[in-house]
């Protein structure tokens, strides 16, 4: 195991690596540019596009809208009904493309039963497609020349950059292999030169205690609660916890064993307080930035 992240974690008051502290470092950051930008007469504006009324998804938007008003970003709905046809979906991205006030947009994903969804999320503009959704830009995330990378990959590599945790040479474990966190996030791990080892859903328990066993930090994205317990931990490593899943209690849960591994490892995200409030800062990051290069 690493002596290097040992000892940078050991200088920390505590192992929990909270996401409020570097969304605010990126907000600050985010505030300075758009001060810049109104001094053009440049307002960021970021369009919503919800299908149905998903809680957790009515939830997230609500907590986007509200930071991005703090920021002074304009937000725009485009809230459809279940039962919406594909070519008023279509029809919707087509106003987003066109509206030139808009500089990117998020849209709610998995789409209700019925919409063709890769036909509607190739449909957004490349310079408005913040979070990487469309094939084009998921291309050059593979090719390592990507711009936007999912913000929910971006956020495990902020979170970890924050925190001074060295990537470069050391072993990532990925468990999970979706296209908006899994294969994006190992990605951006070998884009800091670290070694890659990525497991899903066909990894044995006994394989993945070897793989953990070599593994220096660990990204845990498979959206199932208790994925990853203290079987598989280690004193040393660096849990990041992408998951967030509902109890039938109402409480929300990460993808980790908090409570049994936290004492183990050298450093872990907790959920809620970890990857979440920074995903949403990236976010708006790229939103910005995308306002200053199209203006
Ligand atoms: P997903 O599309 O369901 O993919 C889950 C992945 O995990 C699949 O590749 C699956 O393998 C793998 N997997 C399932 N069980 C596993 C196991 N026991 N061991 C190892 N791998 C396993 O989920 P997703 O969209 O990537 O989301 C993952 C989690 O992140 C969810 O909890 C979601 O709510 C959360 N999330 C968080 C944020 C945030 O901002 N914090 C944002 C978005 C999503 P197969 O490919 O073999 O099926």
């Amino acid at each position: 195991m690493s002596q290097k992240i040992a000892n940078i974690i050991s200088d920390r008051a505590t192992n929990i690596l909270y996401g409020k502290e570097v969304s605010e470092k990126i907000e600050s950051e985010i505030s300075s540019k758009v001060a810049h930008l109104n001094a053009q007469n440049i307002t960021p504006m970021l369009a919503i596009l919800r299908i149905g009324e998903n809680p957790a998804d009515m939830a997230y938007e609500n907590a986007v809208i509200k930071r991005a008003s703090k920021l002074g970003i304009s937000t725009k709905q485009f809230a459809l009904p279940n039962d919406v046809s594909q070519s008023e979906v279509l029809g919707c991205i087509d106003q987003i493309n066109d509206d030139d006030k808009i500089h990117g947009a998020l849209i709610f994903r998995p789409f209700p039963e019925g919409l063709d969804d890769n036909l509607i999320r190739n449909r957004l503009a490349a310079s408005k497609d913040l979070d990487a959704i469309t094939d084009e830009a998921l291309a050059l995330v593979f090719t390592g020349k990507a711009k936007n990378y999912p913000c929910t990959a971006m956020a495990c590599f902020e979170l970890l950059k924050h925190y001074k945790i060295p990537l470069s040479g050391q072993v990532v474990l990925v468990l999970g292999r979706s296209l908006v966190i899994g294969k994006p996030v190992s990605m951006l791990m070998q884009r800091e030169n670290a070694t890659v080892i990525m497991a899903h859903s066909k990894t044995s328990s006994d394989q993945l205690k070897k793989l953990s066993a070599a593994s220096d930090v660990i990204i845990v994205a498979t959206g199932r609660p208790d994925t990853f317990g203290k079987e598989y931990a280690q004193s040393g490593q660096i849990i990041i916890d992408v998951g967030m899943n509902r109890t039938d209690d109402g409480r929300l849960v990460g993808d980790v064993s908090f409570d049994e591994v936290a004492d183990v490892v050298d450093a872990i995200t907790p959920v809620p307080k970890g990857v979440g409030s920074v995903t949403t800062a990236c976010l708006l990051k790229q939103l910005v930035e995308s306002a200053e290069k199209n203006g």
